[in-house]
């Protein structure tokens, strides 16, 4: 697999939208992985502060709110 932005072997994929990067084009931004409900009912959310991004999907950088968890 070869880089979205240019025709370099692939270091790592985006983990928002899944392109292919490489060591030149990644980039690196907080992503939650995973939302979970602590011993109070408070939510709490696991986050890797450097995923690889692609710098072209644009996750947004707030969280979406889901109030279906509430
Ligand atoms: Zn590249
Ligand atoms: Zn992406």
């Amino acid at each position: 697999m070869n880089c979205w932005h240019c025709e370099r072997t692939a270091y790592g994929t985006c983990i928002f939208c899944g392109r292919a990067l490489c060591k030149d084009h990644v980039r690196e931004m907080p992503h939650i992985v995973a939302l979970y409900r602590d011993g109070r009912g408070d939510h709490r959310a696991i986050v890797t502060v450097r995923a690889l991004y692609c710098g072209v999907c644009e996750p947004r950088e707030d969280p979406v709110a889901l109030p279906e968890l509430g």
